[in-house]
Formats: C-alpha cells, structure tokens, sequence
C-alpha cells in the first residue's frame, strides 16, 4: 500500500498536520485553563482580601447576621462563602448558603483546608465532588485575623469551575473540529500536491517501462522547469542519446553480420565453458552442420576432438599458449585450417576463443599441381640432358670413329635439343599466358583457308604414315577473330595429336562448319584412343597417357594444354571424346565473326 509516493505523501502530511494540531491544540486548552484557573484564583483571593478587610473587626457572636449578610453579597459573583469560627469547634459562623449555617464545617467543607488555613497559611485545592455529576471546584482557604492578629477564623471559599471546563470542553470540541477539517483539506491538498509530483514520475516511468520494450519513440511532456521539469528534460536527453546509440550500434552489428555472413573464411566464437557463442553461414557449412544443431552442440562436438589441441580441455591455464593452428581433414575430403586465439572483453577479460576457419583444400591442390610440374618441368629436362650428356662424352672420348656414326650422335644430339627447345618454347607460352603477358591480335580469321594451310603443313607428316585425309570444305568461308598464329598453332596442336596417336594406314577426317553463333572444327582419328579414366587428365599439363610412346613421338605433354587456353583466351572451347582402341575426337568452337556486321565476334 506505502508502495505509492502518492499515498506516502498523504500520510505524511496527514501525520504532520495532525500531530501539529495535537501539540497546538493541547497546549491551547492548557493555557486557557491555567489562564481560567488564575483568573478565578485572583478574584477568589480578591474576594476573601474584602471579606477579611469588612469581618475583621467583627464580632461573630453579636455581628453573625451583619457578617451574614456581607457574605450574602458575593453569592452573586458564584462563590460559596464561608466563615469558620475558630474558637467554636469549626462552627460555619456565616455562610452564602444560609443552609450551612451554624453547622460543623468538618461535614461540609475540607477538613485539611480549614486546618491549613488556621495555621496561618493560604491554602487552595482543586477538587471533584463526586455525585451525580461530577463537578470541579476550587477550593481556598484564608486564616482571618482579629485586631490582635490572632487567627480568630477561616474565610473558605468554594468557587464552582463547571462552567470553565464546560467552555474548555466546547473549546476542545470547536479544536477537534477544525483539526478534522484541516487534515480533510490536508488529504485534498495532498492528493493534488502529490499528484503534480508523481504524475511526471509515473509518466517516465511508464515510457521507460515502453522503453525497455523496444519503442524508443517516447517523449516527455517537460511542463516545468524544477526538478521534475529537468528529469523529464533529462529523460528526453537520454532517449535521443540512447536511440542514436543503439542505431549505430544496430548498424555496426548489422555490417559486421553482413560481414561474418558473406566472408569467405568460417568463423566460430566460443565461450570459456566451451558453449557456442557465434558460427557463421561459412562455418555451417565447412563443418557440415545444420545452425538448429549447432546451437546445442558442445565445444569438443564442434571439431570431434579432431586434434588434440582443438578439445576443450586444452584451453585452460595460461592463454597465452591458446593461439595457434591446425589443419583438419573432413570427412568430405575437403582440408580445413583451424586458426585459434583467445579473445578478450572490454574489461581485459578472458571472454572465449575465436576461431578461424580457411578452406585450404583448393590451395593444397595448387601447391601439390606445382610440386607436380616442377617435378615434370625437371624431369623432362633431365631426360635429353643425359642423353646429350652420354652422347657427347662417348664421343668426345673418342669412341666413335666411324663418321656415319658420328653423324647418327650428332643427330640424336640435335633432335634432343630440338625437344628441349621446343619444352622451353612451349612451357614460356604457358607462362606468358597465365601472367597475361601474351597480347592477342584481334584480326578477322578465315578458318576455311587456315585449315586448308594446316593441313597442307601436316600433309607430308601423314603420308609418312600412309594416313588417309578425309577433309570435305564448306562451299563458303567460315570467319572468327582472333590471333592466327595461336589458333593455327591450336590446329596444329590437335592435328598433330591425331597424326601421332594413330596406327598407319589410319584415317583422319576433319569437318569444319557453323553451327549457331559458333564455327565449330572438328578433327577425328580412329587412332589407339583414350582410357575413360585418363580422359578428365588429358588437358593437365605434362599429363601423358603413355608417357614413353608421347616422348618418342617427341611429343611435350604441353600440346593440349596449351591449346585449350589459347581457345579460352579466344572466347572458344575445346572438347575431346574418346574411347580407347576406337578413337578420338576434337572439336574447337569458336566465336562465329560476321563480316557484315563488323566489330561484332
Ligand atoms: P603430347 O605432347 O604428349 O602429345 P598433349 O598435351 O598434346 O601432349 O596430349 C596429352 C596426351 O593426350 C598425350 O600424351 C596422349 O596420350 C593423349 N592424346 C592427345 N591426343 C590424342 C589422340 N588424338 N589420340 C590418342 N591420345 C591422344
């Protein structure tokens, strides 16, 4: 219930206020009675200073009736008067009730007082007849002289206070009264005074309460400028401030997600207990896990406790040994590099550790293709290098007289550095490609007359061998664009596979035309053909089916290769089907060039 400033506010203006009027008011009724009871002791001290004056001299015995009456006199001023004769064994001399008269005032009036007063001393008593009803009085009792100053009597006076507490009684009354409507009009004004202070309150309360909820949209009314105007000023001050925070916060979040999102590496946060606290899409994905499952996974789930350093209990102690990375080898086949460091909070706190995770798989097998081709580059070098080796020693040491036979070791000096040229010729165009060194001419090609050229060069080869040349040319030419020597080159290339990898007496067929927007030219053996499962191999480069038989058709390994990035840097495409002991076929695409429509390929 006291939850409520409101209701604490009243109450304790109810209390004050209330308390306050107890104190006024009971102090009030206290003055005026004392004042009251002054009062009337004065006039009771008055009275009995003029009865004493007038009795003194009296004689009580001879003047009781002229006593009588003086005392009669103050009957109207509400005192009860009485005389008390000392000598006569407390006999009421005179009285203002002529009742009393002659009787013994130890029945009457208070013994102790009349006792006190003879002898000698002023006394007084407040007392409460009880009756009926009870009443107050004031009770004085004086000693009264003769001449001699001997104490000849007592004036005993009695005066009625009903009346003065009746009036205190209405007093209290009239006080209760008005304490009742002060507080009543105290709860009002309370009720309004509280209301002015707690209604601003309740309203940032509320609107921080929406706040928490999310809607930042929330103003104050500032109606003042005390100290609850400057709290709803201030309010307003940190809802803009706060709103402009979370929006670059939000903003910063969002980047950095889109970030986490798009990246090409995974990346995984974990808590220092080993809980996940963030896995990117990447990440999913590497690790094979759905983002449902993942979220309940544990620490040592996460990587299968692949490698020893990557289980949780290796991350405990001093973190400065945290850091690392690792290479793990997924059940896809696909090699993953681990890298791991432990990341802090803003207070220097160890927070977790953060992976990050690099699909290698792609750039192993690069760096296993350049171990591979160095390995062939050198290879294939060492080869005629011996042969020129032992064929110059033998000779230089004089073995070969015969000159027929230094002519067949020269030759076969010759052709071996013919080989090594034309690997070094070769294996300088790839280079010159893949460095996009090599500058293309851009001139219309008439495939027709390039492939009648070829085959003119490669005429004399095929007749060596007793190959028949099917070829029947399109009545019109077919046009590309490019660089003629690199696709005559490409031509020959394929053209010379064909030639080398067919039996005698074999029979190769060519075929160009149009086809779309494409001059397709095919070139056919029914040579010894290709195993199915060397054909995805054919285009590596020093890729040889059998190697001997390539290197003695003096073939590179380079040919195919070569030819298919030359039709690529062309916009054509080189495609080879083959099916070993049957055959082989060739066909190179390229980008049909319209000679009406210049410019266009
Ligand atoms: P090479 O200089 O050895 O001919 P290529 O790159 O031109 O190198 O060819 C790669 C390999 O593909 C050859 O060694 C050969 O085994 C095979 N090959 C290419 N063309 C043919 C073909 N027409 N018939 C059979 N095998 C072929």
């Amino acid at each position: 219930m006291f939850k409520s400033i409101r209701i604490k506010m009243i109450t304790i203006y109810f209390l004050l206020i209330f308390i306050a009027m107890v104190i006024v008011g009971v102090f009030i009724i206290q003055q005026f009675e004392s004042y009251h009871l002054d009062v009337e002791r004065n006039n009771i001290v008055q009275v009995s200073n003029s009865v004493s004056a007038t009795l003194q001299n009296m004689d009580w015995e001879e003047q009781q009736d002229e006593a009588q009456e003086t005392i009669g006199f103050y009957e109207r001023v509400g005192m009860e008067i009485y005389i008390v004769e000392k000598d006569s064994d407390f006999k009421i001399v005179a009285s203002t009730n002529p009742a009393h008269r002659d009787q013994n005032a130890a029945h009457i009036l208070e013994p102790e007082l009349i006792l006190g007063a003879f002898n000698g001393e002023d006394v007084e008593k407040d007392m409460i007849s009880s009756g009926q009803q009870s009443v107050r009085s004031k009770n004085m009792a004086f000693p009264l002289y003769d001449e001699t100053s001997r104490i000849s009597g007592v004036i005993y006076v009695r005066r009625d206070l009903g009346d003065i507490y009746q009036t205190l009684d209405q007093s209290r009354v009239i006080l209760v009264r008005s304490t009742a409507v002060a507080l009543m009009i105290t709860i009002v004004l309370g009720y309004f005074i509280a209301a002015s202070i707690t209604g601003p309150i309740r309203d940032v309360t509320t609107k921080a309460s929406k706040m928490a909820g999310g809607d930042f949209d929330q103003v104050v009314e500032v109606k003042s400028n005390d100290e609850i105007g400057q709290l709803a000023g201030m309010f307003n001050y940190l809802t803009a401030r706060l709103k402009t925070s979370l929006q670059e916060i939000s903003n910063e979040k969002q980047k950095l997600d889109a970030i986490l999102t798009y990246m090409a590496d995974g990346v995984v946060a974990t808590s220092m207990e080993g809980t996940l606290v963030h896995i990117n899409p990447r990440a999913l994905s590497m690790l094979s896990l759905d983002r449902k499952g993942s979220q309940e996974m544990a620490f040592d789930q996460l990587f299968g406790c692949a490698k020893p350093s990557l289980c949780l209990d290796d991350f405990q102690g001093d973190p400065s040994g945290w850091s690392g990375s690792e290479v793990l080898e997924m059940r896809d086949g696909t090699k993953i590099r681990a890298s791991y460091a432990p990341y802090r909070n803003e207070k220097e706190e160890m927070e977790g550790i953060i992976f990050l995770l690099q699909d290698i798989t792609e750039h192993e097998k690069l760096e296993s293709m350049r171990k591979e081709f160095v390995a062939n580059v050198s290879h294939e070098l060492k080869t005629p290098l011996t042969t020129i080796k032992s064929y110059t020693e033998t000779m230089m040491e004089g073995g070969v007289d015969d000159s027929e036979m230094q002519q067949q070791f020269l030759g076969v000096i010759d052709s071996e550095t013919d080989r090594m040229a034309r690997l070094v010729r070769d294996l300088l165009q790839l280079s010159n490609m893949d460095f996009q060194q090599t500058k293309w001419e851009q001139q219309p090609i008439n495939l027709l007359e390039l492939t009648h050229k070829t085959l003119i060069t490669m005429e004399h080869t095929m007749k060596a061998k007793d190959q028949q040349l099917v070829y029947q040319p399109p009545e019109e030419p077919v046009m590309t664009r490019g660089d003629e020597d690199a696709i005559e080159q490409v031509i020959l290339n394929i053209l010379s596979n064909a030639i080398k990898y067919t039996p005698e007496e074999g029979e190769i067929r060519v075929y160009l035309q149009k086809e779309n927007q494409t001059a397709a030219l095919t070139i056919q053996d029914n040579g010894m053909g290709i195993p199915s499962q060397d054909l995805p191999r054919v285009f590596e480069r020093f890729y040889r089916v059998d190697k001997a038989r390539s290197r003695e058709q003096g073939g590179t390994g380079l040919g195919l290769s070569i030819a298919q990035q030359i039709m690529e840097a062309h916009g054509g495409t080189l495609h080879l089907y083959s099916r070993e002991d049957k055959g082989t076929r060739v066909i190179m695409r390229f980008p049909l060039y319209q000679q009406e429509n210049q410019g266009v390929t």
